[in-house]
């Protein structure tokens, strides 16, 4: 039998093979160090600030963006809730 090499792990963004001086880990997949960046603003990430998901990487900003609450953080019902003050709420039971 032929001695089976060993694989290095495939960069989910380029399909390449990435080696232990380059690599970055996240969502139990390894990439390039110049592959880790985010899938929508194409900022450059590392472990700290990126979110993987279904095997793309996105920044937390752009990560709340795409697959957060709806309207998080993007002043979609902020201003509407800020209005509320709850007055109708008080002074019905007297
Ligand atoms: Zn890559
Ligand atoms: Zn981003």
């Amino acid at each position: 039998m032929p001695f089976k090499p060993v694989e290095n792990p495939k960069c989910p963004k380029c399909g390449k093979s990435v080696y232990a001086a380059e690599e970055r880990v996240a969502g139990g997949l390894k990439w390039h160090k110049m592959c880790f960046k985010c899938g929508l603003c194409g900022k450059l990430l590392d472990s700290t600030n990126c979110s993987e998901h279904e095997g793309e990487l996105f920044c937390k900003i752009c990560h709340a963006r795409k697959f957060g609450p709806k309207g998080y953080g993007f002043g979609g019902g902020a201003g509407a809730l800020s209005m509320d003050t709850g007055s109708h709420l008080e002074g019905s039971s007297s």
